[in-house]
């Protein structure tokens, strides 16, 4: 009988939030594929979880897992953790689980914390159709490209930022998506905790007089811009 691939995530910066159930799961499986093992190292110390790790990674990726596949054909139960938050979301395992999911192994998410959904639920942005862009892409050009279809997006927009690029991302915001409504959440989880909102000039005036720290996942919404009103009950889905 072949094992299972668990998909097991980790906190994000609140130690508390990992769950018992992958606390369990880390402690029994043969082996945890962690992203980087020292990070995975000190989170586990800190959890006081004992576990066997090995490295995978976006670099090793391909060549790991027809491996990892090998031993969960042998019966091994395997778990996949990211560096924080939820393994696959902007962070390695979907080539392992789709080999997975292609030779038959049964693969089981273990649910908790992910920055996107944390920042989409506090963001008071409609969250009840949304989309995930990941990290935006390095260069200007594309990124405005982006930027450009989000003006006509009627869905919620969430994506991760870095706190180097943020300026810059909100000042072609700015020219773009002038009105668009935005929230800025910073440290999520975390002693310092903010989510920040206002549109793209609102927040670059916050930023000059305060840089932007910590880690940063960025909600945004263009209906309130593109329907031109000055209030938006946020509500109920969309109002085609
Ligand atoms: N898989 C992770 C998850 O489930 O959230 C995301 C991994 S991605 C490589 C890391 C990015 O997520 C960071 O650069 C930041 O944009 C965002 N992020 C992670 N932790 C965060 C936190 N505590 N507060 C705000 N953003 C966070």
């Amino acid at each position: 009988m072949s094992g299972t691939l668990y998909l097991v995530a980790t906190p994000i910066g609140n130690l508390e939030d990992i769950t018992p159930r992958a606390r369990k799961i880390l402690e029994t499986v043969s082996t945890v594929l962690a992203e980087d093992t020292r990070n995975t190292g000190s989170l586990l110390a800190k959890l006081d979880i004992k576990a066997k790790m090995r490295s995978y990674h976006d670099h090793n990726e391909v060549h790991a897992a027809p491996h990892v596949i090998a031993e969960l054909e042998d019966g091994a139960d395997i778990a996949l953790v990211s560096d924080a938050g939820t393994p696959v979301i902007a962070d390695p395992g979907f080539v392992v689980v789709r080999a997975a999911v292609a030779a038959g192994i049964n693969v089981v998410p273990i649910p908790g914390p992910c920055a996107a959904i944390s920042a989409l639920i506090a963001s008071g942005l409609p969250p009840e159709r949304f989309i995930f862009e990941n990290f935006l892409p390095p260069k200007s050009g594309r990124r405005k490209t982006l930027m450009q279809s989000f003006a006509i997006e009627r869905r919620t927009v969430v994506f991760y930022e870095s706190p180097h690029r943020i300026i810059k991302v909100l000042a072609e915001m700015k020219e773009i998506l002038p009105r668009a409504e935005v929230v800025v959440a910073r440290e999520l989880t975390k002693m310092h905790e903010e989510f920040l909102r206002g549109t793209p000039e609102e927040l670059l005036a916050h930023f000059a007089k305060k840089p932007p720290k910590g880690e940063i996942v960025v909600v945004l919404n263009t209906r309130k811009m593109q329907d031109n009103v000055s209030d938006d009950s946020c509500g109920d889905g969309d109002d085609e």
